[in-house]
């Protein structure tokens, strides 16, 4: 295979909104040779997927006096009283992430929210809007006042198409349909990557001075997920296998409304709009749960409560697995108008018409708080301590600044995306406009990655051959058991050894298609390695939090237990071994926003 070298001044893989952002404003601001690789259309990654909104304290909207937490929606008049801040915003996000975002992000996340929005808005982002033509708000889960600003439920198709279409004025340079198979670390230098054009199948090497990753979520790696195809967290993978440490990956995000079986979105919205949830009695039971924000508590708690209202008997469908989300009393107006997406999926993947019948739905892996630790301007580090690798750069969901902590608030991803993307942006322009040189790289850079797929194809096993698709699927059922929204140590243990079993069949699987060109099976085969590599950091990370916090609920260790356990989990690879684990300090504002009982 040939290993033919291209070089940039920087190097992104990642055409979501972190990767785009970050593209573009380097390239505003005078860095001229970047190369953006994409493993599939730079418009068909998933921050086009998003449906519900990116939040921002921009204060067009107020709840209609009197009408309780539920009531309608009115523009404020010009001149009345702001109902949201900074402030606000600031103060849900930390509650949302069970006190383990850090404080000092999670407020540069906040403040940089509003000059976000505006900013897609001045490059001519189709928001939906207010009678008097402001850019309109809805209510979503966690947030304590209206502040989700959408575009019907396409908000994250309008944000990448716009954003992009500024990429492509700027003169950045995409590679659609490129494939990154490794990252090139060498004495904490980062000095590119290696890629399969996936059109002919070559490998090459991509030499750069900077690399920055926004490869998105690894939602894959469980059996009902909202994630597309495509999240199978390689840049996780690969950022874990090059040496570099992941933070807080036990911390996993389940969406309490996946269509039933299939994971598919059905967008908080639904609930932001007035939608409820039942169970086969007809009961509301959020009443139980969340007897104050009901459906639009956050995200970590509705999902438990609906896993315990199946668990007990209460859930709807032949195998008792659901639960009821109803719609039918918004309106055939307000659906068309404001969910339209939501509308269509909802009858052309389950038959049902959301203006006249409940759809069913269930709990839905979704969102991953964890990843490649970064500093607040996307500069990748290495250890507990803080300490760079030098020219690498990381933002948008895998990467882990850390704003979510241990659970994420709807709309604020689509935000940390564009924020740190942006961020990240400004300091490669200047990392690189300061003089960083181009390290020179190691001999044959592209050696592993052309061995990797020549073992793939290589037939010798004969009838020990293992099925790609099979590991996949036991892994994911494996993860949703052992790993998901409950967890114990039995349950953990037993995913460890399982897990390692996985990884040792994977040695002898084998693809059927031994064609060069658009070899989807060798991609599919790559894929499932790097799920197998990252998910056993999030069970070795879970198993070791004896607590329970956010998205990570541990029912042999109930309790948050903030005296040991407010610390961010930094898993570093050991060679064959169990990841070795340490643990760095949360930054808190003790005087300010002190850890409290976390109620809705
Ligand atoms: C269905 C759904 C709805 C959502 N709705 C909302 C919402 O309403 N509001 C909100 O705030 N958040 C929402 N989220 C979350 C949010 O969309 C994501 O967290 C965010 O868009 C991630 O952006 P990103 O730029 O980090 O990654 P992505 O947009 O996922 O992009 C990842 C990029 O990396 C590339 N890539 C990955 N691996 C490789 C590789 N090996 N080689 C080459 N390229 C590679 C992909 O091709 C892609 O271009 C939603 C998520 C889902 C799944």
């Amino acid at each position: 295979m040939s290993t033919e070298t291209i070089t940039h001044d920087v190097i992104i893989v990642g055409a979501g909104l972190a990767g785009t952002w970050a593209a573009m404003i380097a390239s505003q601001e005078g860095v001229k040779d970047i190369g953006v690789l994409s493993k599939i259309h730079p418009l068909r990654s998933h921050s086009g997927a998003a449906q519900g909104g990116i939040a921002a304290a921009i204060n067009n909207v107020r709840p209609v006096a009197g009408t309780g937490p539920r009531g309608p929606l009115e523009q404020i008049p010009a001149g009345d009283s702001a109902v949201d801040s900074i402030e606000t915003h600031v103060f849900d996000t930390i509650k949302g992430s069970d006190w383990l975002g850090d404080q000092d992000a999670i407020e540069i996340l906040v403040s940089d929210a509003i000059n976000i929005v505006y900013e897609y808005e001045h490059m001519g982002c189709v928001f939906s809007r207010t009678p008097d033509g402001r850019i309109a708000q809805r209510r979503f889960g966690g947030h304590s006042v209206p502040r989700a600003c959408y575009a019907a439920d396409w908000t994250g198709h309008m944000l990448l198409q716009t954003i992009h279409e500024q990429a492509l004025r700027h003169g950045v340079h995409f590679y659609s349909e490129w494939y990154v198979l490794d990252l090139i670390i060498e004495d904490n230098i980062c000095r590119g990557v290696v890629a399969m054009d996936v059109l002919t199948g070559e490998i090459h090497t991509l030499h750069a001075k900077a690399v920055m990753f926004g490869t998105g979520g690894y939602g894959r790696a469980f059996k009902i997920s909202t994630n597309a195809h495509a999240n199978t967290g390689d840049g996780v993978a690969m950022a874990y296998n090059a040496g570099v440490p992941l933070m807080d990956m036990e911390f996993v995000q389940f969406h309490p409304t996946g269509l039933y079986r299939l994971g598919i979105l059905m967008t908080e919205a639904c609930r932001g709009e007035g939608g409820y949830l039942t169970n086969n009695k007809g009961e509301r039971f959020m009443e139980h749960y969340a007897p104050d924000k009901m459906e639009l508590a956050p995200r970590d708690l509705v999902s438990r409560s609906e896993q315990i209202e199946i668990n007990e008997g209460r859930g709807i469908g032949p195998d008792g697995q659901g639960i009821y989300l109803d719609m039918t009393h918004l309106g055939r107006e307000k659906i068309e108008e404001r969910l339209p997406q939501v509308l269509e999926i909802a009858h052309n993947f389950m038959g049902v018409d959301i203006i006249k019948v409940p759809v069913p739905i269930q709990p839905t892996a979704h969102y991953s708080m964890g990843g490649i630790p970064t500093d607040a301007h996307g500069q990748v580090i290495a250890d507990a301590e803080g300490n760079p690798v030098v020219g690498f750069y990381a933002a948008g969901e895998c990467a882990c600044v850390s704003v979510h902590g241990a659970n994420r608030l709807g709309t604020n991803s689509l935000l940390e995306a564009s924020v740190f993307g942006r961020r990240a942006g400004y300091s490669i322009a200047e990392f690189i406009k300061g003089g960083a040189e181009l390290h020179p790289l190691p001999s044959d850079p592209g050696k592993q990655s052309s061995e990797r797929i020549k073992h793939l194809m290589d037939d010798s096993v004969g009838d020990n051959r293992e099925s790609v698709a099979e590991i996949s699927k036991a892994m994911k059922a494996m993860m949703t058991n052992n790993c998901g929204i409950f967890r114990d140590a039995d349950g953990l243990q037993a995913a460890l050894s399982n897990v390692k079993q996985l990884q040792n069949r994977f040695q002898n699987a084998r693809v059927m298609d031994k064609s060069k060109r658009f070899n989807t099976d060798i991609q599919g085969a790559l894929e499932t390695e790097n799920l197998l590599a990252f998910s056993e950091v999030i069970i070795a990370s879970a198993l070791a939090r004896t607590e329970s916090r956010g998205a990570h609920s541990r029912i042999d260790y109930p309790e948050r237990d903030d005296e040991n356990w407010i610390k961010h989990t930094i898993a570093h690879k050991n060679g064959g071994e169990l990841p070795v684990l340490s643990y760095k300090d949360v930054n808190i504002n003790w005087e300010k926003y002190p850890p409290q009982e976390r109620k809705y």
